[in-house]
């Protein structure tokens, strides 16, 4: 088995399209991170109103306690205010009793407008919780598609490899190891074009007795400085 360019440029095509398609099936989870986002947003919005809930419920027993001691004051003043033995004594609890009242008041505007507010945030859980039940759907279809695009082109990856495995059963162990070790090494492609004296792997000038050794198409010549196996058509 001597150099055969058809051979490696064959290889060099087929590692492109493996390359290409690896790369794309191994970046279909994207496809989904849109929708897999607005899940996790839509979560935190709903965590976000559980713990606003846990907090309000806090203020709420707070308030609660708060209106307790008011009304337990209120009483007390009252018997008192039955009891008194003056007018003086008479006015100023009453006017005690005047000023809890309208703190009483107050906290019960508070735990209202506490409770109005509760009753809102479980409606927006309710809307959340809606929201990410369709959002789930749609992330599962959108993993749904994530499969079977990898599974498409996990299979094209295999005949792909089938065939590269032909190839290589083509060069000679020497050819095969360097061609292995570049592809390795570069990442892209492993061969490249000479045109108009130009690597097109590393776009640097090739020597004029290296070209015409390309030309000849006999030996196997790489680039003197990327290392690429060099090809070319001249006409
Ligand atoms: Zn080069």
């Amino acid at each position: 088995m001597s150099f055969d360019l058809s051979v490696i440029l064959e290889l060099g095509e087929l590692d492109r399209k493996l390359i290409r398609l690896r790369k794309r099936r191994d970046a279909a989870p994207d496809m989904a991170a849109p929708q897999r986002a607005r899940v996790d947003k839509a979560k935190r919005e709903l965590s976000q109103l559980g713990e606003q809930d846990k907090e309000a419920a806090k203020g709420v027993k707070r308030l609660e306690l708060d209106a307790k001691a008011k009304e337990a004051d209120i009483a007390k003043a009252q018997v008192a205010l039955n009891q008194a033995k003056n007018n003086d004594e008479y006015q100023a609890l009453t006017r005690t009793i005047e000023t809890r009242q309208e703190e009483l008041n107050t906290l019960e505007t508070q735990i209202l407008e506490a409770y109005e507010a509760q009753e809102s945030r479980e409606e927006l859980s309710k809307k959340a919780k809606e929201r990410i039940a369709s959002q789930e759907k749609e992330l599962a279809e959108a993993l749904e598609r994530v499969k079977e695009t990898q599974a498409k082109h996990s299979a094209e990856i295999e005949g792909l490899e089938a065939q590269r495995a032909e190839l290589l059963a083509k060069m000679t162990d020497d050819h095969r190891d360097l061609y292995e070790r570049l592809l390795a090494r570069l990442g892209d492609s492993a061969v490249a074009e000479v045109r108009d004296e130009i690597c097109q792997g590393c776009l640097l000038k090739i020597r004029p007795e290296q070209v015409s050794l390309v030309r000849g198409g006999t030996t196997m010549v790489t680039c003197s400085d990327c290392g690429r196996i060099l090809w070319g058509k001249f006409g």
